[in-house]
């Protein structure tokens, strides 16, 4: 297949771009690198099967030649990146996600959305199944985030509807990996440079808030089984392993081998309290599920960010 990524620069949309070129097709990649980065992607420069496009998706999108697949990947995807590009959030998934699937149709080409659990809120059903319709605040600091998801899958399901193009919706929950941006801010960066550096890890509130995270190579083999699936009905990919994040930051120091202390500091707005995905349905239709434990994923995740505080 001839593949369009956005967001290729980015922390999935690179290891998506590894992926599919490793499975033989031929991927265009497009970012605006305003949080992702050409480091990313520069072990493919010269990859007959790869090429790169700086280009800002909330603008029109002109790509020569057939498109078989877009994967709509680009978006800040940080809280902390998401506070200081509210707007560009907002656009990227209303105007980027418009312009992404106009492509789709004009291409007669499959599309994937990188969904996202924030659709759920701060949820009040435990764990998250598809078909529960979310807690958002749309006002607070991250609603330019979740509501830009939620309206992308109304978008993307109206051009499913409307146009008949075959679309796809991936909800991904935390995932963690090499290529994260060591000040992106989430907790895995944070906590990992912090405890490399044996300065203190900064749990926010009283950490009993929960996560479940998934491995990389797990989330982006589940997005590959999405695309080829004849399933447009939203799905969510993510690692059903909840933790409480205070016991994260353990885990963290433990594996680091690390004698830093841990600090409480404020509770962001609208922070959810639990979060874990229900994957049932990625099972039951997919037929995946994550495999990389725990320990392991964070091994290597370490050994990432020991390399670039050496670079
Ligand atoms: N968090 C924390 N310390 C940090 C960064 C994050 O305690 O230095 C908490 C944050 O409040 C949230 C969880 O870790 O409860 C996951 O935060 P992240 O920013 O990774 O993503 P989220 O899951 O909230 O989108």
């Amino acid at each position: 297949m001839r593949i369009v990524v956005t967001g290729a620069a980015g922390f999935l949309g690179s290891h998506l771009c590894d992926f599919l070129i490793e499975k033989g097709h031929v991927v265009i990649g497009l970012d605006n690198l305003i949080t992702g980065t050409t480091r990313n992607i520069e072990h493919l420069a010269g990859n007959h099967r790869f090429k790169f496009i700086k280009h800002d998706v909330t603008e029109y999108i002109y790509i020569s030649g057939p498109v078989d697949a877009i994967l709509h990947f680009a978006s800040p995807a940080s809280p902390v990146d998401y506070l200081e590009y509210p707007i560009q959030t907002l656009k990227v998934g209303a105007l980027g996600t418009h312009k992404a699937l106009g492509l789709a149709r004009e291409k007669k080409a499959r599309f994937l959305l990188a969904s996202s659990s924030e659709v759920y809120g701060d949820p009040l059903v435990h764990p998250q199944r598809e078909d529960y319709w979310g807690n958002v605040n749309p006002i607070g600091p991250r609603g330019v985030y979740d509501e830009a998801k939620r309206f992308a899958e109304a978008l993307t399901f109206a051009y499913h509807r409307t146009h008949g193009i075959d679309t796809k919706i991936a909800r991904i929950f935390n995932t963690y990996g090499p290529r994260m941006r060591s000040g992106d801010g989430r907790v895995v960066p944070n906590f990992i440079t912090q405890a490399l550096a044996g300065k203190p890890l900064t749990v926010y509130g009283d950490g009993t808030q929960t996560r479940s995270f998934c491995y990389v190579s797990d989330l982006i083999e589940g997005i590959y089984k999405l695309l080829v699936s004849e399933v447009n009905d939203p799905v969510n990919l993510g690692n059903p392993h909840e933790m409480r994040i205070i016991d994260f930051a353990r885990k963290i120091i433990e594996l680091t081998g690390s004698k830093s202390d841990i600090v409480f500091e404020k509770l962001p707005v609208d922070d959810p309290k639990v979060r874990q995905p229900d994957i049932t349905r990625a099972k039951d239709l997919l037929g995946w599920q994550p495999r990389v434990k725990l320990e392991d994923g964070l091994a290597k995740a370490i050994e990432y960010f020991k390399e670039i505080e050496h670079a």
